[in-house]
């Protein structure tokens, strides 16, 4: 069997309903897939436990599929996955890139060695050369190189971190026993074969740390493209956090038409009156991945707006 051209995945948090930013992933994502002919799997990111919420999974899956999006197999669940998250954090500590590590929180801050790129705490190493005596593990980490990770993103560009310097050791096994998102998006993409990641700017800053555990583990890195996330008229990112309010599973064409104007891609007015298969059709021979705005963030339109 020959490996996919092209197979890329959306890959929502059953945090709550579907809002206009996962939207706009969820359609920047399918049209890059289904414009050149590839494959789009839809995977349950609810490996978080205590994030998840009842009853979001079966929204999501409901809107997507009202809105007209036809993925490919049954949808994964990450919660399936954690025999296979253990065997491979095993290997990862088999091969001296995982040890455990008996920090706290306030030992880290401790330290000061001041914030990493995500807002976290840059690690300090403590643990690295064993656990102090005494000590025992709470947390999993990865021994990341002093070295920069760069990668070209097919909307944002040059992008390049120094792991060491910019976010340290990071977590793997989290300290209440939950793999982290880090390992589980890697071994996701990697065992479906993902060649393509199309994702939300609001996760560019850990892509580095994905391509690093990459590369512990052998597997191809995936090309990607972050799409600017859209925030509200506070220029927060819409999220549960900011109240962003579900969109509306029957909002059809028009909605789909407004996550396409937000992704930079010209919508004559006569498109919002087809039929969604129709509207599909039209959206994937005019998908156009250039002109997709090279920026982080971008203002959503006003049904973005919390109630
Ligand atoms: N589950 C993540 C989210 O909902 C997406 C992760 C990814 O696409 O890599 O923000």
């Amino acid at each position: 069997m020959s490996a996919p051209v092209y197979r890329g995945r959306f890959a929502p948090s059953p945090t709550g309903p579907l809002h206009f930013g996962s939207l706009v992933a969820a359609v920047g994502s399918y049209l890059d897939a289904r414009a050149v002919g590839g494959e789009w799997l839809l995977r349950i990111e609810d490996i978080d436990a205590p994030r998840n919420v009842p009853g979001a999974e079966a929204s999501i899956l409901h809107t997507l599929a009202a809105l007209g999006f036809v993925w490919d197999g049954p949808p994964l669940r990450q919660s399936t996955r954690r025999e296979r998250y253990r065997e491979v954090l095993e290997r990862l500590y088999r091969q001296g890139d995982a040890y455990p590590c008996a920090c706290s929180r306030r030992e880290i801050a401790d330290s000061r060695l001041g914030p990493s790129v995500d807002g976290g705490l840059v690690y300090p190493g403590t643990c690295r050369a064993g656990l102090p005596p005494g000590r025992t593990a709470r947390a999993w980490r990865l021994r990341v190189p002093d070295a920069v990770v760069a990668f070209t993103d097919r909307v944002q560009g040059e992008v390049a971190q120094n792991l060491e310097r910019d976010v340290g050791d990071f977590v793997l096994l989290r300290a209440d026993g939950q793999f982290a998102y880090q390992l589980a998006v890697v071994v996701d993409d990697a065992d479906a074969g993902i060649t393509d990641v199309v994702r939300g700017a609001d996760l560019i800053d850990s892509t580095p740390r994905q391509i690093g555990l990459q590369r512990c583990l052998g597997v191809p890195t995936p090309r990607y493209a972050h799409l600017p996330v859209a925030t509200n008229a506070a220029g927060e990112k819409l999220s549960k956090q900011t109240l962003a309010p579900a969109v509306d599973a029957g909002g059809g064409v028009p909605l789909l038409a407004a996550a396409l104007r937000f992704l930079g891609q010209s919508v004559p007015l006569a498109v919002e009156r087809m039929a969604t298969a129709e509207f599909w059709a039209w959206a994937c021979a005019h998908w156009s991945p250039a002109a997709v705005p090279r920026r982080r963030a971008s203002p959503g339109p006003d049904q973005c707006l919390p109630p």
